[in-house]
């Protein structure tokens, strides 16, 4: 299975370099040097068309397409969109910057009322641009909301890549070159359909996956668990510790999904469960869902899940407060499929009160191989457990030197700062990288 993923990566990353570099390939190949123009106005063409064809495949790795993420994993596409719309941002600014070294005369068409239809589309595009990734980087800063983001963002994404695009033809440079401009014709078309996909197709798909909510109730930790029934006897199958985008809006077509890590056991599909913290604006609205209410749910999704990894002899978990629901979902797959692996399972928590599914997980251990070490921050008088945070040497202490060596998978979900340190931690303990798992809840 590791291999077949590895695979996957592989022919997609290859997809990536070449949909990035073809156009300007292309043009290397297609031109003989006496045909370039001079060379400081061929790198900056260079830029702006790799920049360019880096933004357009932007919309390829956020479409949700199933094939693409499930290699990868959610956290590490939206990780890599990241980093590469920052690449692609800098080539593209390159872009203008070298034609102002190489001509000072193009310095005219920064007044851009006098300046061609043409170049302002190209000026609107690095504009919008500018304020997409401004907004993007600094949107906890900048304190703005993320639904309000998350519309601008598409909207202003769009008009950056159609923009650009208009821009290119128009400028016609090189453009004469009939394989050059059915390639960047080929891009556009990608790009209008990949759009209508995410916009329009997709949502219509996810009118299918409505779901009804069957229950709701309180658990420990300020969370509450909905368990969902399909309106239409689908049975979702999942990989235990997967997530899905839920939306509660009458219909889909408004783009206000939230990602939640499914918690109940993969092996009853025919019900799922999420247990949702209370945090914020949406997660605040479900204790007061309705029974009966629909639900839209888009998935499954992630690549977090002791599925992927069934050669592991043993398995240790790691949680943080609601960090625990994607691992509550494989321990009760394990339960459920009499799964007798050593385990153990971290789980740190403010106080002993506060501990989500604590009288399950008690339960589960019965059922399992499973040690279970609780981390409290304010721990009750008499409490002879371990207290405050992760540490090596809890770690140490419960695991011993061997397991690292003992074809034991991590999965570790929790805060961000958490997962910073015990990813260390498990370092210093003497596991690989790539025994490490983690799921972030903060894609964004
Ligand atoms: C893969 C994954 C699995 C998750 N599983 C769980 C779970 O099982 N239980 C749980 O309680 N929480 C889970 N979360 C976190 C949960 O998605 C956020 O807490 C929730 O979306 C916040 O929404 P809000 O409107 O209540 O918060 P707000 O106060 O409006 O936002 C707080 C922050 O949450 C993030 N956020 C808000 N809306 C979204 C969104 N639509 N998509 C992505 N991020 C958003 C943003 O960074 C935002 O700044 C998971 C997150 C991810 C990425």
């Amino acid at each position: 299975m590791r291999v077949n993923y590895r695979l996957q990566q592989a022919l997609w990353i290859a997809l990536f370099i070449l949909l990035v570099f073809t156009p300007i390939a292309v043009l290397i190949i297609g031109f003989t040097p006496s045909t370039y123009l001079y060379p400081l106005y061929d790198a900056s063409l260079a830029f702006g068309f790799i920049g360019l064809a880096l933004m357009a495949v932007q919309f390829i790795l956020t479409a949700r397409i199933k094939w693409i993420k499930e290699p990868f994993g959610s956290d590490l596409i939206y990780h890599f969109h990241r980093q590469i719309s920052i690449a692609a941002f800098f080539l593209v600014l390159a872009h203008p910057i070298l034609l102002f070294i190489a001509d000072s005369r193009y310095l005219n068409y920064l007044n851009i009322f006098t300046a061609p239809i043409s170049i302002k589309l190209g000026e609107i595009a690095i504009f919008l641009l500018i304020l997409t990734v401004i907004s993007a980087e600094y949107r906890k800063k900048l304190k703005i909301h993320y639904d309000f983001w998350k519309f601008w963002h598409g909207i202003l994404a769009t008009t950056v890549v159609g923009a650009a695009l208009i821009h290119i033809f128009l400028t016609g440079t090189y453009l004469y070159y009939q394989p050059l401009r059915i390639l960047w014709l080929v891009y556009s078309a990608i790009f209008i359909v990949v759009l209508l996909y995410t916009r329009f197709i997709y949502p219509l798909l996810l009118i299918h996956n409505k779901y009804t909510i069957t229950s709701i109730h309180e658990e420990r930790g300020q969370s509450w668990t909905i368990k969902l029934q399909s309106t239409r006897n689908k049975i979702l199958y999942f990989k235990p510790g997967q997530f899905a985008w839920i939306t509660t809006w009458k219909t889909p077509f408004f783009d206000s999904e939230h990602p939640f890590s499914i918690s109940s056991s993969s092996e009853k599909p025919q019900e799922i469960s999420f247990t949702i913290k209370d945090l914020g604006k949406f997660t605040n609205t479900v204790k007061s869902m309705q029974i009966g209410q629909a639900v839209y749910v888009d998935g499954p999704h992630g690549a977090f899940s002791i599925d992927r990894y069934p050669y592991a002899e043993h398995l240790v978990y790691i949680a943080g407060g609601i960090g625990i629901t994607p691992i509550m979902s494989m321990l009760r797959s394990m339960a459920d499929r009499g799964d007798q692996r050593p385990a153990r399972l971290f789980y740190n928590n403010r106080d002993w009160d506060s501990i989500t599914f604590r009288e399950e997980i008690e339960t589960i251990k019965q059922l399992l191989d499973l040690e279970v070490i609780y981390t409290l921050e304010k721990p009750p008088q008499k409490w002879a457990g371990e207290t405050g945070f992760m540490t090596q040497e809890i770690l140490h202490n419960h695991l011993g030197n061997a397991w690292a060596q003992k074809g034991t998978e991590v999965f570790m979900c929790g805060p961000q700062v958490m997962m910073n340190i015990v990813k260390k931690q498990l370092r210093a303990e003497g596991f690989l990288e790539a025994q490490i798992h983690y799921e972030l809840f903060n894609l964004i």
